[in-house]
């Protein structure tokens, strides 16, 4: 039986697995909703279309590296 990931003390229930209750689940699901797992987003430069024709032309973009 594997332990809860969230309070590392209970086992998991079947029931809310892997957590050991609904609470640990809940506190997963906000950790997610919370951005603490989350990936930052990646938001494209606002002269992304001048970027793509740079490296095009064959200049590198001040965006890359
Ligand atoms: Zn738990």
């Amino acid at each position: 039986m594997a332990a809860c990931p969230i309070c590392k003390k209970n086992d998991a229930v079947a029931e809310f697995k892997p957590f050991c209750c609904k609470r640990c689940a809940d506190v997963d699901l906000h950790r997610w909703m919370g951005g603490q797992y989350a990936i930052p987003a990646v938001e494209p430069p606002d002269d992304w279309e001048q970027v793509i024709e740079a490296t095009q032309d064959g200049d590198t973009p001040t965006e890359f590296h």
